[in-house]
């Protein structure tokens, strides 16, 4: 009877210990003992409903990934650790809830802070904190932080998800701005992610209202003076404003929504320099950009193929202009299009060259037919003489390599006899043309046409 007692009672405490494990294992973080992504939710949320002044704090590492990859998991884990420790010993001071939301994001709710300190030097104080050193297999390694902050009193929308939206809206921002700093939400970054929200929700509508136009920039060449061929530059008609690319390409990167509006540009672009090549019997080419958020399929290559058969415009007319940054994030990804691109006949650019890696020894093994170099040089042109050597050096590697070099952003005559005297074939600018839309571009067209039968 007796032992029957203990065996019970045993069991009894280990299920109590089991279920308190998992109980831990369902509200806290294994690694850290930090409260889990589920407690920050609803501790937070609580706290929130109590604490009108509460201050949000994202925090994430700027190296983390590098310090895992290089390093391996065992170290990763210990500088975890140690983040949380340094964190949870900040944050207990003013009695906040410390989070591990995911792999080195942690999250700190101050609900009021004690002794006058202001949110700013809090988290000044973190950053310090979080700037540390650890030793692993004999490496000093350094670790640093960015932090996003929103208090609550500053919101419209003062819930936990918002609170959680604003800092991280502000942690974008500390990382855009070069890492290791600290940025607070406030009206001007509403206002920003207000209208970003505007423009990304109003984007298919507007494609499918035809508020969108394609602009056309003429590209020369060099050695004759003549019209060679014309950019394709998107613009937006928006509640009677025009709209440049500045404004929505990369809002529309970041949603997802790039690929509708470069396809539209590609079909429409093409179409209508075919059709102006009938009409005046000529081979002008025309030069479409794409945006690097393509590269994650092969679907663009169909995408080419059928807006190449629809307009009728002969393949070696149509330059795709993709960027270097682009073309460099999935290698292998990116010679697979090239060579896509290359069966179906059209040439291949490589836009705004010069301000990425500009590896040189890449172009050997992208096959691209042409080397677009960036408009920063051409501003430099005048003024340094390393700009123009590099330029020179660029050209006439590009040159060696078969490759056709143009040059955009020539905006006076001196830049235009400096780059012809070095060899580029073509060029594209204000001093050549600004961009104008499809009717303005016509008439530029007809005009030259006039000029040169009449110098015949
Ligand atoms: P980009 O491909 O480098 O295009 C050239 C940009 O330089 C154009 O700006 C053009 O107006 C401007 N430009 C031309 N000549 C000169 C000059 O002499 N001086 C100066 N300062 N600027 C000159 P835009 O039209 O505002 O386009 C900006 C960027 O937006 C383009 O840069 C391109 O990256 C992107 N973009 C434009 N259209 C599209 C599109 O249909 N799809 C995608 N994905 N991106 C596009
Ligand atoms: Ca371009
Ligand atoms: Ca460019």
């Amino acid at each position: 009877m007796r032992t029957a007692l203990i065996q019970l009672k045993r069991s009894l405490e280990e299920k109590k210990s089991i279920s308190e494990r998992a109980n831990r294992l369902a509200y806290f973080d294994p690694l850290t003992g930090m409260a889990n992504r589920e407690t920050y939710n609803t501790v937070g949320a609580s706290i929130l409903s109590n604490n009108p002044h509460a201050v949000l704090y994202l925090i994430d590492l700027d190296n983390f990934k590098r310090v895992n990859d290089q390093h391996g998991h065992s170290v990763g884990d210990e500088l975890l650790i140690e983040v949380a420790v340094r964190i949870a010993k900040q944050a207990e001071l003013h009695e906040g809830l410390v989070a591990r939301l995911g792999g080195d994001e942690f999250a700190v709710i101050i609900p009021e802070f004690q002794d006058g300190i202001s949110k700013e030097q809090f988290g000044q104080d973190l950053i310090e904190n979080l700037r540390l050193e650890l030793m692993a297999d004999g490496i000093a390694l350094t670790a640093h932080a960015s932090l996003g902050v929103a208090q609550l009193d500053y919101l419209d929308e003062k819930s936990l998800g918002g609170l959680t939206k604003a800092a991280d809206t502000a942690l974008y921002k500390s990382k855009s701005d070069g890492r290791n700093s600290l940025s607070v939400f406030d009206a001007a970054m509403a206002l920003n992610e207000w209208r970003t929200r505007e423009i990304a929700s109003s984007i298919p509508r507007a494609l499918s209202n035809g508020e969108f136009e394609v602009f056309f920039q003429p590209q020369v060449d060099l050695a004759s003076g003549n019209l060679c061929g014309l950019e394709a530059l998107v613009r937006w008609r928006k509640d009677g404003k025009l709209l440049g690319p500045d404004q929505f390409i990369k809002i529309a990167e970041d949603h997802g929504l790039i690929a509708d509006i470069d396809l539209w540009v590609l079909r429409t672009a093409t179409k209508t320099v075919s059709k102006w090549n009938e009409y005046i019997d000529d081979d002008l080419s025309v030069s479409v950009n794409l945006s690097a958020k393509h590269f994650d399929s092969l679907d663009i290559i169909e995408h080419v193929g059928n807006a190449l058969e629809a307009s009728e415009l002969r393949p070696e007319l149509l330059t795709l202009e993709l960027t270097e940054t682009g073309l460099l994030e999935d290698f292998n990804m990116a010679r697979q299009l090239l060579s896509g691109f290359k069966t179906l006949g059209v040439e291949t650019s490589l836009d705004d060259f010069g301000t990425g890696y500009s590896s040189l020894a890449y172009l050997r093994n992208l096959e691209v037919t042409e080397l677009k170099i960036d408009r920063s040089f051409m501003r430099e042109l005048d003024t340094r003489n390393a700009s123009h050597c590099i330029m020179e050096g660029m050209a006439n590697i590009a040159h060696s390599l078969g490759l056709r070099v143009v040059v955009e952003g020539v905006e006076t005559l001196e830049q235009l006899n400096k780059i012809k005297r070095i060899g580029v074939q073509v060029g594209q600018g204000y001093l050549l043309g600004k961009p104008a839309d499809e009717a303005t571009t016509f008439a530029r067209i007809m005009d030259e046409l006039c000029e040169v039968r009449s110098a015949v």
